[in-house]
């Protein structure tokens, strides 16, 4: 199959503005991907959270009884054509049942981790006989999947992986050797994606099944949190893996292990956003509950100014995620059939930008969210018997697993870099362009959320000004110097959370009216007041780190003056707004 143009190639919202109307947001779910999404949320809720406890007490039959049972509802499915079994959704659809899911801590991990990292790289690598033997099962549960790259001596960097693979002298057989550290889902695996070396170099793929000759589980990790998610390690000393279970080819494993990851990242995206709802609603149905000097705790001024905050970043999250759902669609979803490997990890690799970007902003998002959550509980938050101190203990990983939130930054803005040097994205221009246009007139000057609108143009120009005097500076040495580059990150995660949150409220207020979106425009705006700030601060930061004299005066000047424009509005009556429509409610919506 050729290769069709992408209408948005990875990273285009750098260098320029996207039309409201091309993103995907939560308003365009159709009645399928909603019917999905019930289906998922009646299934947490009925059957999920009533064993809350046994699954935080590792009761792996328990967890591996409600996978099963996710699999007869078809919610183990959604990523698998229907040819094998399964339903061949869209990643909406997975984005959704991700989010639903995700509020589960330990289930949820277990649940995600064998829908996509254990599952995918079969559903987009296997050969035809690979797909129709084990694509049927794990979609409907029988077999239940474990992703294994991460060794003793090989995290972030784990292309450096030590475990070898041999081919035997009949050439029947991979004689794999070696230990696989932390993998989820271990302790009921029957499938294990497994990486190796084949003669001790070439970087390759396996499904290993649980009964091959010299594969064994070492013991469960005593984790923090997401107690329910089996952690152990894998070890194989001379494991017997049939010629025929290399999955892709010798020496290109990294194209299934690193293109997965990207599908794994947006994942956690969802699944952390669902999660700060649900610690959100924990919080207000608590506080609309409990009265300290008589007043209830919700009714707090500075309650109401936590839950404001937290319904923003949440709106932001939730926002950026579909957005990217809608990206991840139009680059994957007509590939299930196909079996041009070299195009699906070429789509696959399409957003790794937006991807990371899910990855950390979610996990930031959720850790922030459990956090005040669980002040808004007070004492009782720190007592075992309020969800909300399991789900601050079971957020912590997020930031952990799936590439390191450092590693995921270095990887945005190594991609930005790479991808303007090999010309895939206009930058040299967009640079000169952004630069240029710093201090002059906005191209938007009517419309819903014009303040908004005109932030994401300066936070745009400040950017690729800021690209193109790191360009000018560092050049080469930006892999050594990581505060830069991790500063730079920063300013390309706010420009798409920004922009994410600003054109879905505007989006809506054109189909619908600005009183029917009043809490969208609330919650844009709010995000934009708290974001205008923290991108003046980093701009500055960025340029004081890395020029001097007149060149740094000149940039730091062209950086205040920009957003000198920009009105602050005042946040108090606002976030009180905000708040008060959701305690009415006592759950998150926009
Ligand atoms: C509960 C749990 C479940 C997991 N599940 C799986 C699984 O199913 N399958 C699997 O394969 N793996 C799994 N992992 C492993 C996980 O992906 C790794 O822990 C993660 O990638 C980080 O690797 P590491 O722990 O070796 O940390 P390290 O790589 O040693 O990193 C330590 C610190 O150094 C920083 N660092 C590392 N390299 C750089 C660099 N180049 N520049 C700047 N900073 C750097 C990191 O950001 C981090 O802060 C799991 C881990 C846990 C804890």
């Amino acid at each position: 199959m050729s290769d069709i143009r992408l209408h948005r190639p990875g990273g285009s919202f750098l260098i320029s503005a996207t039309e409201a109307d091309m993103i995907c947001t939560p308003e365009d779910f159709t009645e399928e991907q909603r019917m999905i999404a019930a289906t998922a949320r009646q299934f947490i809720e009925r059957e999920v959270d009533p064993y809350r406890e046994e699954i935080e007490n590792q009761d792996f039959d328990q967890v591996v009884a409600l996978l099963r049972q996710a699999g007869e509802l078809g919610l183990l499915a959604h990523s698998i054509p229907e040819a094998y079994g399964g339903l061949g959704l869209d990643k909406i659809s997975k984005g959704l049942v991700g989010e639903i899911v995700g509020r589960t801590g330990g289930y949820g991990v277990a649940h995600s981790n064998h829908t996509c990292i254990a599952t995918l790289p079969i559903t987009y690598f296997g050969t035809k006989a690979q797909k129709e033997k084990y694509l049927p099962k794990l979609a409907s549960g029988e077999y239940l999947g474990a992703y294994c790259l991460t060794e003793p001596s090989s995290g972030s960097d784990a292309l450096s992986a030590k475990t070898t693979a041999r081919l035997n002298e009949e050439g029947t057989h991979y004689i794999l050797n070696g230990t696989k550290l932390y993998i989820t889902n271990a302790v009921f695996s029957d499938t294990f994606i497994v990486y190796a070396k084949v003669d001790g170099d070439k970087f390759s793929a396996f499904i290993v099944e649980r009964h091959f000759p010299g594969l064994s589980l070492g013991p469960e990790e005593n984790k923090m949190g997401i107690k329910g998610s089996s952690t152990r390690p894998v070890i194989m000393e001379d494991c017997m893996v049939p010629v025929e279970n290399l999955l892709g080819e010798v020496g290109r494993g990294h194209l299934i292990a690193l293109n997965v990851l990207n599908l794994g990242r947006f994942n956690l995206g969802s699944a952390c956003m669902g999660g700060a709802k649900y610690a959100m609603q924990l919080a207000v149905a608590y506080t609309n509950e409990r009265r300290q000097f008589g007043t209830l705790i919700a009714d707090f001024a500075a309650s109401k100014e936590k839950v404001a905050r937290m319904a923003t970043r949440i709106y932001a999250a939730e926002s950026l995620q579909y957005r990217s759902a809608g990206l991840l669609e139009d680059a994957l979803g007509s590939l299930y059939d196909s079996q041009d490997f070299t195009l699906i990890a070429k789509r696959m690799a399409e957003y790794v930008l937006e991807c990371a970007i899910c990855k950390v902003y979610g996990s930031e998002t959720l850790d922030q969210v459990v956090d005040e959550a669980l002040q808004l509980h007070g004492g009782y938050g720190f007592i075992k018997e309020y969800k909300i101190e399991q789900m601050y203990r079971d957020s912590r990983i997020n930031r952990i697993f799936e590439g390191t939130n450092e590693i995921n930054r270095l990887l945005i803005t190594n991609q930005f870099f790479k991808k303007a040097g090999a010309g895939q994205l206009p930058v040299k221009e967009a640079i000169k362009k952004g630069t240029a246009d710093l201090q002059e007139v906005y191209p938007v000057d009517k419309g819903p959320l014009l303040r908004e609108r005109k932030a994401i143009v300066s936070i745009r120009r400040i950017l690729l000004a800021l690209a193109g005097l790191i360009q000018q500076i560092v050049g080469p040495r930006l892999e050594a110097e990581q505060e830069t580059a991790i500063r730079f990150a920063d300013l390309v995660i706010h420009l798409y959370a920004a922009e994410s949150a600003v054109l879905r409220a505007y989006k809506a207020v054109l189909h619908n009216g600005a009183d029917q979106e009043a809490l969208k425009v609330m919650l844009a705006a709010s995000y934009i007041d708290d974001a205008v700030p923290e991108v003046e601060a980093i701009a500055r930061k960025l340029v004081a780190d890395i020029a001097e004299g007149t060149l740094r005066d000149d940039y730091l000047s062209l950086v205040c003056k920009e957003l000198q424009r920009y009105v602050p509005q005042g946040s108090i009556a606002r976030n009180r707004a905000i708040a008060e429509r959701i305690n009415q409610v006592q759950q998150y919506i926009c």
